[in-house]
């Protein structure tokens, strides 16, 4: 990069009105640098235990006249906060970009995601969160209503790799239900998770209802758990893992969004170009660093060569950079570990007998955490990257037989988030099935599922607990409280029939509910 640092499109009183958001009385700060040309953003003060104390503290106050609004009042503040997102689209690209290094496409997703999360949760909110009447025990005599009472305080703690997607929008429900929330973004990407409390508050949510703290992960996430009501967690499984244990101690349930290996799928008649140009990008949307993009692809035999031809070309064709401007098709890496990630990944990789069919580099000359789109084939289960997620652009290519050894290979390893199958789509949809997955996209790589705000999204096995998005995402928010009232007479009989005699009544009356379709 020359001339003028990238971060310097974020003019200091912005960022000093940002920072004021966070909740801090120490004096501590730590410098945040920018992955698209290493220079400093901004000083970011770091919250102490206190701090966090004193979030619990004001967000316990503000939950109880918040669990009190209308849905009404809730839901136009969610309609404002859609409109408010896309009237600020332009900076927050910019501050994603600065912050995480993607290209400002792979960026728009985000602003994307928050705008329809918004609008999704604003019109299903009253079907959602009203009481449901179940069937009672007693036909007439009992009616029972399921009450979603909001759990009080959630704590989230948020990734850097979709630094307001996975802050913001996954808050959203908690807040829509009637929670209040505690979040800890991370120390990467601090500013545009801030941007975001900015905008709920420009929405009309009241201040307290959304509290920011900062710092590592192993003291302010540390206090956040010991104190939450529930956890909303994305990260790495070894962090989940670790989280969930803590949580358990406390009996505090929690969602758990975590890594994944995911696997694509090109089935035998699937047309080589068009499955060619979708796993490009489901390899290397924000460079690879996105939990449910792609690293491994299962490709026919007989198809093998055509694919890897026409993918491998597709993936040379890819230009990166690091501007402000929609010029690149591929961002940086976030940081130094990430390159050595990779680097590690694939200098094991060829140690181990695989090939790089295109990439394998650093590039420098782009900024200090870039590196190419890698291809890999010939990847032995002796790689460290033939079962360990990467989280970077690098993705390994595989031939296989028959459908159900391709099924067997994706199910491949301990992870279960996403999967793809390009091909025909009955048979795409018969196997879906039988991936072990939570989310499996057919002719698509990640985002018609992750697009489609109404369909949970979440990991099974090592990928994680619990789902994001639809009514899932905001029931994990909410205890489901059943209320049942009895009529007429109480559950163990009228007081003039003998227990025998009511015993038999009830047996009775069991054989004609068997016999009754629909009881
Ligand atoms: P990470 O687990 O290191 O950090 C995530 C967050 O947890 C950060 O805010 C960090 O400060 C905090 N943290 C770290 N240690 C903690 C501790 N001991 N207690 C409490 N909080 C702690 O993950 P990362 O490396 O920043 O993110 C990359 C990983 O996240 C990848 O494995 C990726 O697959 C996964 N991820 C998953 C999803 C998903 O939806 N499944 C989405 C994004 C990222």
């Amino acid at each position: 990069m020359t001339g003028m640092p990238v971060s310097e499109r974020i003019a200091p009183d912005r960022i000093a009105t940002l920072t004021r958001l966070i909740r801090t009385t120490t004096q501590e700060s730590r410098t945040t640098i920018s992955p698209l040309d290493g220079e400093p953003v901004a000083e970011i003060p770091v919250s102490s235990i206190e701090d966090v104390e004193a979030a619990f503290d004001a967000a316990r106050v503000a939950q109880a006249s918040w669990s009190q609004t209308s849905l009404r009042e809730r839901r136009r503040a969610l309609l404002r906060l859609h409109d408010l997102v896309l009237e600020r689209r332009e900076e927050l690209l910019d501050l994603i970009q600065i912050e995480s290094g993607k290209s400002r496409a792979h960026a728009f997703d985000e602003v994307a995601h928050l705008a329809l999360t918004a609008r999704y949760y604003a019109r299903r909110l009253r079907r959602q969160m009203k009481p449901e009447r179940r069937n009672g025990a007693l036909p007439l005599l009992t009616s029972v209503k399921l009450n979603h009472v909001p759990k009080g305080v959630v704590g989230i703690i948020s990734p850097w790799n979709y630094p307001l997607t996975m802050a913001i929008s996954d808050g959203l429900p908690a807040i829509a239900a009637g929670n209040v929330v505690v979040h800890k973004p991370d120390s990467q990407s601090p500013l545009i998770a801030l941007a975001g409390v900015e905008l709920l508050r420009d929405a009309g949510f009241p201040a307290d209802v959304w509290q920011v703290v900062s710092g590592a992960g192993s003291v302010v996430g540390t206090a956040i758990i010991e104190r939450a009501d529930y956890i909303c967690f994305t990260g790495s499984t070894a962090t989940g893992t670790l989280i969930a244990k803590q949580a358990a101690e406390r009996l505090v349930s929690t969602s758990l969004e975590l890594g994944g290996k995911n696997p694509m799928i090109v089935l035998p008649g699937a047309d080589v170009e068009n499955s060619a140009a979708g796993a490009v990008n489901a390899c290397f949307s924000s460079a690879g660093q996105l939990c449910v993009s792609i690293e491994r692809l299962y490709v026919p035999e007989a198809q093998y060569d055509a694919f890897r031809d026409a993918f491998v070309r597709r993936v040379q064709a890819l230009s990166l950079g690091a501007g402000l401007d929609w010029d690149a098709d591929m961002g940086s890496l976030v940081s130094q570990a990430q390159v050595e990630t990779i680097t590690k990944h694939v200098e094991d990789a060829v140690a181990n007998g695989a090939t790089v069919l295109t990439g394998g580099k650093a590039r420098p000359d782009l900024g200090p955490f870039f590196y190419e789109p890698t291809v890999l084939e010939g990847v032995t289960d002796a790689a460290e990257c033939f079962a360990g997620e990467t989280f970077g652009p690098l993705v390994s290519l595989y031939p296989y037989r028959t459908v159900e050894e391709a099924v067997e290979l994706a199910n491949g390893g301990e992870y279960g988030l996403n999967a793809s199958i390009y091909g025909p789509t009955r048979l795409a949809r018969r196997i879906a099935p039988t991936i072990k997955a939570g989310t499996v996209n057919i002719n698509e790589g990640f985002a018609a599922s992750f697009g489609s705000i109404d369909a949970p999204m979440g990991g099974m096995r090592h990928s994680g607990v619990g789902r994001r998005q639809g009514a899932e995402g905001i029931h994990r928010y909410t205890e489901p409280q059943s209320v049942a009232v009895q009529r007429a007479m109480p559950m163990a009989g009228p007081a003039f029939l003998a227990p025998e005699r009511y015993a038999k009544l009830l047996t009775l009356g069991m054989k004609i509910l068997r016999r009754t379709p629909r009881a």
